[in-house]
């Protein structure tokens, strides 16, 4: 069972709209929300900090719509509840409509409307270094995770040093593993990754070489994808005790949504295994 708050119908006058028109004169739109908020603890404190403040999400609102302009009703509702789900983490998912009844089209109607459902997305990310100033690698990573607007760092393992893998001749790695929430997408996820690979001035020569930076996805929910740049979850975790040891300080109970096991469970396989070799 749900709790949730219903904002119907705040007006905001804006220039979003595809014609020239539109983004000149502007017009009407109307945002309605729903949002999933456990209101358990006001219901009993009374208390406002134990909740979220919904004439601060009009403001925000209304603040937004009017300091952006975009062609595409999808783009304003997605954005808007990005900017949401990020500047107010007790929302846990979000229903957003939005109205535009004024749209030009040129035929008698009541309203044209849009309704997007979103929430934020739970991700573990390994992270490893075996070049130079490991730990400081790894610290400036987790920062920069941090400083992105679209990305919370919630938990973050120990280190761990751990011999190369791959038969590459290299220094010894330094590896941990970081538990995230983000709005973005997987491939966008990736693509704010390696912007943070490439800070650290990684480049990328031999497969499985030294590398300054690396940064992998290893779950994001228990979404499971394979394409042409992303495979998650990723492929090696059940073989990788570097990835597993810090997972499972982390994120023991989690369960792969593959092999239906929890990261206890695999890491404890995972030892067994190389134990035998
Ligand atoms: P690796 O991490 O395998 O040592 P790289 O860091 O150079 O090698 O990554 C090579 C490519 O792997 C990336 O450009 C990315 O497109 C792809 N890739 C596939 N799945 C993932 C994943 N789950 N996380 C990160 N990269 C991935
Ligand atoms: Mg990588």
């Amino acid at each position: 069972m749900a709790d949730y708050i219903r904002i119907r119908d705040l007006e905001v006058y804006a220039n979003h709209g595809v014609f020239e028109e539109e983004n000149r004169l502007g017009q009407k739109f109307l945002f309605s929300f729903e949002l999933e908020v456990d209101m358990k603890r006001a219901g009993i404190t009374d208390d406002l900090s134990d909740s979220v403040h919904y004439g601060e999400i009009c403001r925000k609102v209304y603040d937004f719509t009017r300091a952006h302009t975009y062609h595409l009703l999808e783009k304003l509702a997605e954005s808007v509840s990005r900017m949401l789900l990020m500047e107010f983490p007790e929302i846990r998912s979000l229903k957003t409509e939005i109205k535009k009844p004024w749209a030009p089209v040129g035929l008698p109607l009541n309203t044209v409307s849009v309704e997007i459902t979103r929430n934020r997305h739970l991700v573990y990310l390994s992270i490893g270094s075996n070049i130079g100033d490991k730990r400081a690698y790894l610290d400036q990573a987790v920062t920069e995770l941090d400083e992105h607007p679209m990305i919370f760092v919630k938990k973050v393992s120990d280190y761990f040093v751990t011999k190369p893998y791959g038969g590459v001749e290299q220094d010894d790695f330094l590896n941990g593993c970081v538990e995230l929430e983000t709005v973005l997408e997987p491939e966008e996820l990736l693509h704010a990754l390696h912007e943070i690979e490439g800070h650290a001035g990684r480049t990328r020569e031999i497969h499985w070489g030294p590398r300054t930076l690396d940064l992998d996805i290893l779950f994001y929910d228990d979404r499971i994808m394979d394409t042409e740049n992303l495979t998650i979850p990723h492929k090696e975790i059940p073989l990788r005790d570097f990835v597993l040891t810090p997972l499972a300080e982390i994120a023991p109970d989690f369960v792969h949504p593959v092999l239906k096991k929890t990261i206890i469970q695999l890491r404890d396989k995972c030892r067994r295994k190389s134990e035998v070799w």
